[in-house]
């Protein structure tokens, strides 16, 4: 992606690290560009392993690196989702969507969101920017309450008409 520069806005800097309309020295906000990268790549590859913790980790470090990056943002609230933090998934969604408006960030921003007002509910499925399916766990069961009723298998969408669950949500952080 080509850079900008972060003080003018000047946008063919190439690989000076100056830039040659306002001097401001560039060689931080390389770094950041640069580390943030990395650490994305890092965290897909530990997503693509399975490695959701670490995955989240990283893109964490991505998206402090490169705050202005929706794609960091939409991954780490997609991996946020997979591990049902569903409130901090909602909010990192949320500003991916503003940075760069997409169907499909709304659509994972809504789902996250509607999880997070109802934490007990059944897995649903989040697809993210490279199309990859994976499950998103509900509620995890650390207290299993032993219902009467048998949750539905629930793959809701968000805007379905059930009320949101009274429940506590599970420990998020
Ligand atoms: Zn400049």
């Amino acid at each position: 992606m080509p850079m900008e520069c972060p003080i003018c806005g000047y946008a063919r800097l190439g690989e000076a690290l100056r830039c040659p309309k306002c001097q401001s020295a560039l060689t931080m906000w390389k770094n950041c560009d640069m580390y943030g990268r990395q650490a994305y790549r890092a965290g897909l590859h530990a997503l693509s392993e399975g490695r959701t913790e670490a995955a989240a980790e990283l893109l964490l470090a991505a998206m402090v690196l490169a705050p202005e990056q929706p794609v960091y943002l939409g991954a780490y609230g997609r991996v946020l989702g997979k591990l049902g933090r569903y409130r901090e998934a909602a909010f990192v969604l949320k500003k991916a969507h503003e940075l760069a408006p997409a169907r499909e960030t709304k659509a994972a921003w809504d789902m996250a969101a509607a999880l997070a007002e109802r934490p007990l509910a059944g897995p649903a499925v989040f697809q993210d920017h490279q199309g990859m399916v994976g499950e998103m766990p509900g509620g995890e069961p650390e207290e299993a309450q032993p219902s009467a009723t048998p949750e539905p298998a629930t793959d809701q969408l968000p805007g379905s008409e059930r009320p949101p669950d009274p429940a506590p949500s599970p420990e998020a952080v």
